[in-house]
């Protein structure tokens, strides 16, 4: 899986609105910073917790 806003290689995957997108290091933080004040933060973590584990 590909980063959603770059070609580098996904180091994480989100899912927003169901929709699972892959996320690079530097983007998955950016959208961090975004998600920060959001519900979307709590299954964004939990979603890396999982997608980490493999
Ligand atoms: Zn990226």
């Amino acid at each position: 899986m590909h980063c959603h806003y770059c070609d580098r290689e996904a180091a994480f995957a989100a899912e927003s609105d169901g929709v699972r997108v892959g996320l690079c290091e530097d983007h998955f933080r950016e959208r961090l910073d975004e998600l920060a004040d959001s519900d979307a933060l709590e299954q964004l973590r939990e979603q890396v917790d999982v997608d980490r584990a493999e």
